[in-house]
């Protein structure tokens, strides 16, 4: 098989099925559905971005602080560059791709979540790409960390990243919660009836929707916040991948949820502050 210098990588057969399913249900989403196949594919190859990570001392953190908060994040900015122009042509940005230090600074704001630094002639598409291009350095990071979440962390952002959740399991026969992190796949218990946005614990003000004989998945509420967040039962955890592909799988829901007047927070669940270098080239070693 040829691969090109930019890698069109291929995904395993039972992904690439659930991708073409997707594309069936909501075929709106094509071009969506492209980047999250390139997020996919160059995750699963991602050892080329020579990604390391500095994080702070424990101590020097805030308890509510996610574990990348001020963070050091090195990778290799020629494997960003690649990664951010391949998804910029699939997302037909095609002419305004950014040189090697706009897509290594596209791909730290994204990180921090800050959409503010993103500016170009078609800012939202330029903001999904580089949320995108994020997420093989983030899964990497969160490995690389070896993330293990305290028990004692109770908010609904993610414990990693900072993201809020992009769905929650209830997972085995005992049906705990668990929010799962779409970014960085991390995964932390938060306990049935309490909002992830807003700590709503009062169940006159939570509920959920469901599509009439749907009995798995289904849509939590909360009345307070306005938020909604999807759930679905599982019987472990879900691999990032399976994150991914359940989100993309159920646009139907987030319709429903925003045609009666639901949302996703507009602010991040946390003001992460990471910092992207390069790793040097080795030609300037001495
Ligand atoms: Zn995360
Ligand atoms: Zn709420």
């Amino acid at each position: 098989m040829f691969w090109s210098g930019t890698g069109t990588r291929r995904l395993n057969a039972e992904a690439e099925q659930r991708l073409a399913l997707a594309r069936q249900n909501s075929p709106g989403s094509e071009s969506w559905l492209a980047l999250v196949a390139a997020a996919l594919a160059e995750t699963a190859d991602v050892g080329r971005w020579r990604v390391t990570v500095h994080t702070l001392p424990e101590a020097t953190r805030s308890a509510r602080a996610p574990l990348l908060h001020g963070a050091e994040i090195a990778v290799d900015g020629g494997a960003v560059r690649r990664f951010v122009h391949r998804l910029a042509d699939l997302a037909g940005l095609n002419g305004e791709t950014p040189d090697p230090v706009e897509a290594v600074a596209l791909v730290e704001a994204a990180i921090c979540q800050d959409d503010s630094r993103i500016t170009a002639a078609d800012p939202a598409k330029l903001r999904v790409v580089a949320q995108v291009a994020a997420l093989p350095l983030l899964v990497t990071a969160a490995q690389s960390i070896g993330a293990t979440v305290s028990t004692a962390w109770c908010e609904g952002y993610c414990p990693v990243c900072g993201a809020w959740p992009t769905l929650a399991e209830f997972r085995g026969l005992e049906r705990k919660r668990w929010l799962r992190c779409g970014r960085c796949a991390t995964a932390w218990e938060m306990p049935w009836l309490r909002c992830a946005f807003c700590g709503e614990t009062d169940h006159e003000h939570l509920g959920y929707l469901a599509p009439e004989g749907e009995t798995s998945r289904k849509v939590e509420v909360c009345d307070t916040c306005k938020g909604y967040l999807k759930a679905e039962p599982t019987v472990s955890a879900l691999p990032w991948s399976g994150v991914v592909l359940d989100d993309a799988a159920t646009v139907a829901f987030d319709v429903a949820a925003l045609d009666r007047g639901y949302h996703r927070p507009d602010r991040p669940g946390f003001d992460l502050d990471v910092h992207i270098v390069t790793h040097r080239s080795a030609f300037w070693k001495i």
